[in-house]
């Protein structure tokens, strides 16, 4: 038997970025009954992040459990912080499942993830919001901004930057001085989860958009461990998310390709080293498929 924190990985994948990361181990859940910790979040791994240096941090996203975040917070402790900024990258629970344990500190988001914690909030705390647990208590952002706001942290510059991609209200950190994206749920290894059919189409140009910024190294929420660890990711993983969420959105005129096998649709970007195999995908891949051929009527 593991404990609740058992799995729990810290990576340095780059001088002063942390990552901590749970999940993507064989038959490991914390709970036999359906949640929603296990399942989008543990069962395929997810990692939070923290810039941190000179004594501060930049906590970027808060985990899928207080306890995720009493870690994080006690990992920085131990090098010498003690000023906590967080900056959430969505609404979804699993990147913001922790915050309480910052909620003495600055919690910066979009302004639309604002809007969506706080429409959702009494569902999120009193557990109607979908299977356990609930979020309680769910604290919301202390500071809003829309499209861009610059911030130092430890001597670096960091760009919050808005997109619409996956959900509708993400926020990216880009370190243009060291080329790197966080990139929270945008981009997903090896394939983004499907949570705003109606919206495939934006995200593509969104995509686009992204691309423009020409990033040297990718740290995902959701991806393959090893890669997350030695550094992350590079532009490709956003070239193969644009192919992917490009053909998911041709899907409804081409129902007949439904039936692509998985590996035929990745093989070009797995050759590549764009994305990393991983078979916990099929069954994400297959809910996409269904979620959008059912949207589209
Ligand atoms: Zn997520």
């Amino acid at each position: 038997m593991t404990g609740l924190l058992g799995h729990l990985r810290l990576f340095e994948p780059l001088p002063g970025i942390l990552a901590w990361y749970d999940g993507r181990v064989p038959g490991y859940r914390l709970d036999p009954a359906p949640n929603w910790v296990d399942e989008g979040a543990l069962s395929v791994g997810i990692a939070a992040y923290a810039i941190w240096g000179d004594g501060e941090a930049l906590v970027y996203d808060t985990h899928v459990t207080t306890a995720h975040a009493e870690r994080m917070r006690a990992d920085l402790a131990a090098r010498g912080v003690t000023r906590f900024r967080v900056v959430l990258s969505h609404w979804h629970r699993d990147h913001v499942a922790g915050t309480a344990v910052f909620a003495d500190s600055p919690v910066i988001a979009s302004v639309r993830t604002a809007a969506h914690l706080a429409r959702h909030r009494a569902a999120l705390e009193d557990g109607s919001f979908g299977t356990p647990p609930a979020i309680r208590p769910l604290i919301l952002p202390t500071a809003t901004f829309d499209g861009e706001m610059r911030i130092a942290v430890a001597g670096r510059e960091v760009r919050l930057l808005t997109f619409d991609i996956h959900s509708d209200d993400a926020t990216v950190l880009w370190l243009p001085r060291e080329r790197l994206l966080l990139a929270g749920d945008t981009l997903e290894d090896p394939l983004t989860y499907v949570a705003e059919p109606e919206g495939l189409r934006r995200h593509v140009a969104e995509l686009a958009r992204m691309s423009a910024l020409c990033p040297d190294r990718i740290l995902p929420a959701h991806g393959d461990p090893g890669r997350i660890a030695a550094g992350g990711f590079g532009a490709g993983l956003i070239a193969a998310t644009a192919r992917y969420v490009g053909w998911l959105a041709e899907l409804p005129g081409q129902p007949a390709r439904a039936s692509t096998p998985l590996a035929a649709l990745l093989a070009g970007d797995i050759a590549a080293g764009h994305v990393v195999a991983c078979d916990l995908y099929d069954e994400v891949h297959a809910e996409n498929v269904a979620a959008v051929l059912q949207a589209a009527g």
